[in-house]
């Protein structure tokens, strides 16, 4: 047979496969960011390189050869934000498949039910967006945030909806910028946040639904957003925004994200 010089062992296929699962990841990381751009760029020098070394131009491939020798350290400097967020979704979002988990084999199997952490931020949101009332929650997972909440002002108090609206309301002091719970505690509030690299955001959504994106892209948080414009929630994790969320959207997607 003409492939039977070909030896496939089960490492052989181990090795495919994590290379493909790493690919995809790198794929869905750099995905709608200015990332994939710079990517497409360095892949395209490294293939003419290719071509001027099957060439023989001499001169060029060695120029390009040495561009192409601190490639790995210039892809750590263009890509650190990306690095970073892949480890810390290595670090900290891998969860076991659902039927692998020992939590789920051995627990009852009650519903996900909302914390009431959950249900003051769902209820605040919802009179919040019936009133067109601007707001920006994020919430910490992992990462407890100490830069940007060092941008804000300090309230540390327990999470209820009359809080949230209180600070919210359009003429309250502290109604700018973003609220940042930690440890299902209200930490502060009009705090600034990074705004997106993600260049595919449409031109409609403006600062607060950059920032939100932002910090996402950055952090492992979880944000959500009132539009005072039109009232739509929305939820913003790993770079992603989830639009125009009813109450109901929003606990069951919170309820997942917090678990
Ligand atoms: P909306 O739909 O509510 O108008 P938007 O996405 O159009 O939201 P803007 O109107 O540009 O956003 O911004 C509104 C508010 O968003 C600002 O007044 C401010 O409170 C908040 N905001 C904007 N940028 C940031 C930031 N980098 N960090 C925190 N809050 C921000
Ligand atoms: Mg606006």
């Amino acid at each position: 047979m003409l492939l039977s010089f070909i030896h496939i062992s089960l490492l052989d296929l181990l090795d495919i496969f994590l290379v493909a699962l790493l690919l995809f990841q790198l794929y869905r990381l750099i995905k709608g960011t200015i990332a994939i751009n710079i990517f497409v760029g360095i892949f395209a020098v490294y293939l003419f390189w290719l071509l001027v070394k099957a060439m023989h131009m001499e001169l060029l491939s060695s120029i390009l050869g040495q561009f192409i020798g601190v490639g790995v350290i210039a892809l750590i400097i263009v890509f650190q934000q990306e690095i970073r967020r892949f480890l810390l979704i290595l670090g900290g979002k891998y969860r076991l498949p659902h039927w692998l988990s020992l939590s789920t084999r051995f627990s009852t199997d009650l519903p996900e039910t909302a914390s009431s952490e959950i249900i003051s931020i769902v209820k605040a949101c919802e009179s919040m967006s019936a009133s067109r009332t601007g707001a920006l929650i994020v919430i910490a997972r992992k990462s407890e945030l100490d830069q940007v909440l060092e941008t804000g002002d300090e309230i540390n108090a327990d999470i209820s909806s009359r809080l949230i609206e209180a600070i919210f309301f359009k003429n309250s002091p502290l109604h700018d910028g973003a609220m940042i719970i930690v440890h299902k505690r209200i930490k502060a509030a009009r705090c600034q946040l990074p705004t997106a690299e993600n260049i595919y955001l449409s031109a409609k959504y403006g600062m607060r639904h950059r920032a939100a994106v932002g910090i996402t892209e950055k952090a492992d948080a979880v944000v959500v957003i009132v539009s005072e414009e039109t009232g739509e929630i929305s939820l913003s994790v790993d770079g992603q925004l989830s639009k125009r969320l009813s109450a109901g959207e929003l606990q069951s997607k919170l309820v997942e994200e917090l678990k």
